[in-house]
């Protein structure tokens, strides 16, 4: 009688354990577009995007769980606290609901709920156009966008697409080991300006190389296109890359989107001690995002 109970508990123990493994992050990818509406991310006949087409199984994989919309509803501090982590790929003006996709606007007051979550403990990956949201001079609340100063820098334009490389600058930080340093890939790479030189921790460079000689906009030297940032109990991460559809179907790019998810949650070391001055090259102007005059 004894072993088929020692086996139950056994078996009963195993389970449950194999479900503790298995509690990964809920993650949020929010995606609504107040301005331009990035093919990656268009909903057609109400299939899945592309971008939430590659996450998904990433997620499951995480043993995660992945809610995907554009409802601005969902960025409030009632929905937001059923939440480990949010993705922002998203446009312009999220509190106007009639431009752009025309997709509910967030409430008034929900970016300043969205910023409270994260300093209590939250996780904010932005990718991409994430930089393009809650412009400074276009908010129609404040002509400040204390959202852009907690992601980390403004997009204030891009050029044609072209093969960049990356110039890894911390190796060693949980969101990198599947960022190889000299990595060369395409994508519509962001010019940025309003880098928060003081509270970014830079991870990775973009060095246009020959670029800048093809295209004026991109002769600068070597600037941040992947940090982060550690604001009171949350975790903040952005990556400039992600326009092009090949890009999220990268393996290297998947799993790195798994680090950044995995650490936006609370996992390994927080490690963003602010190292601008240390790595970004000196002529770079934070403010401008231009070479120094
Ligand atoms: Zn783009």
């Amino acid at each position: 009688m004894s072993i088929p109970f020692r086996l139950t508990l056994a078996v009963g123990l195993v389970f449950s354990a194999a479900v503790m493994a298995a509690d990964g992050p809920r993650v949020l990818f929010f995606s609504k577009s107040a301005g331009y509406e990035h093919g990656v991310i268009k909903v057609e006949n109400d299939a899945p995007s592309h971008v939430e087409k590659a996450i998904r199984p990433l997620v499951d994989a995480m043993g995660g769980e992945l809610t995907a919309t554009k409802d601005g509803a969902v960025i409030s501090a009632a929905r937001l606290d059923d939440f480990d982590v949010v993705v922002f790929y998203t446009t312009e003006d999220l509190c106007n609901g009639e431009t752009g996709d025309k997709t509910p606007a967030v409430s008034a007051t929900g970016m300043m709920e969205l910023l409270e979550w994260v300093k209590k403990g939250g996780g904010l990956v932005g990718y991409h156009c994430a930089s393009d949201t809650w412009h400074r001079a276009r908010n129609q609340f404040s002509p400040e966008s204390p959202y852009l100063d907690m992601l980390g820098g403004e997009f204030r334009g891009h050029g044609k697409q072209f093969v960049g490389t990356l110039r890894v600058v911390d190796k060693t930080h949980p969101t990198m080991p599947h960022i190889k340093d000299g990595w060369e890939i395409n994508d519509e790479w962001y010019l940025f300006e309003g880098l928060q030189a003081e509270t970014m921790h830079v991870l990775a460079l973009l060095d246009p190389a020959d670029e800048r000689t093809r295209q004026d906009k991109y002769a600068l030297p070597n600037y941040p296109v992947i940090w982060c940032s550690t604001p009171g109990e949350g975790r903040v991460f952005y990556n400039a890359m992600g326009h092009r559809e090949d890009v999220w179907d990268n393996a290297a790019f998947q799993a790195a989107f798994v680090d950044a998810v995995q650490w936006a949650s609370g996992e390994g070391e927080g490690a963003a001690t602010p190292n601008f001055a240390d790595v970004v090259p000196a002529d770079l102007d934070p403010k401008t995002g231009d070479t120094k005059k």
